[in-house]
């Protein structure tokens, strides 16, 4: 089976397609919130939504309907209206995804509704698997935070982890950890570039984990 998104029965071609989760309870319910996004020559359809489990392997079987996607959605440029969504062979790797939506017309006082239709196979992965330090390399558990956003029209509160330690914040002048496994880097394994103003950077652990971004404060 090859992947495949149609509006009003015109096939766009798709060339890959993922979703990121987080763990993230909703009204006190343990949840995760996800993230997917299918993408060709360019973004084709990208959708947030939250459904109740501890991990992916709860989405199988599983239909999932977004009745506000808000701002979290699109296809092909143009907002949706609704969608459903029904996870199928879903590992901790992949997931099989079929969706059913109504697309907003582009002109929002035209009320007509296309119809979005979609056959994914998505590579699945955590939004962030790290838990070290990247000052010292200790670990950043017990200083989690709880952060509540909305998600597609869910208020879902999301364990938030700081990038540095209360003791290496305002002291660490480069990336000296991987966040990811704890491996410090090389010398000659991180590099420099500005990003926005700041002094942004590029690092890779000996076991191949990639850092990038600037350092907080
Ligand atoms: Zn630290
Ligand atoms: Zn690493």
């Amino acid at each position: 089976m090859a992947p495949w998104v149609r509006i009003d029965g015109d096939e766009l071609p798709v060339e890959e397609a993922r979703i990121v989760w987080s763990p993230a309870a909703c009204a006190g319910e343990d949840g995760i919130a996800f993230w997917l996004r299918a993408s060709g020559a360019r973004s084709v359809v990208h959708l947030a939504g939250w459904a109740p489990g501890e991990s992916p392997l709860d989405l199988d079987g599983c239909e999932v309907l977004i009745d506000s996607p808000g701002p979290d959605a699109g296809v092909d440029g143009r907002f949706l209206a609704r969608v459903g969504l029904r996870f199928g062979r879903v590992s901790h790797e992949r997931a099989v995804v079929s969706i059913d939506g109504e697309i907003e017309a582009l002109d929002p006082s035209d009320e007509s509704r296309a119809v979005l239709q979609a056959d994914l196979i998505c590579r699945v992965s955590p939004v962030a698997d790290r838990d070290h330090c990247i000052g010292c390399g200790g670990p950043l558990d017990r200083y989690a935070t709880t952060r509540d956003e909305f998600v597609a029209g869910f208020r879902i509160s999301q364990r938030v982890l700081p990038v540095l330690c209360p003791g290496c914040t305002g002291t660490t002048e480069r990336p000296r950890f991987c966040p990811k496994c704890g491996c410090a880097f090389a010398a000659d394994a991180v590099s420099t570039h500005g990003e926005e103003g700041r002094i942004g950077y590029m690092a890779r652990c000996p076991q191949g984990h990639e850092f990038s971004g600037a350092l907080p404060g």
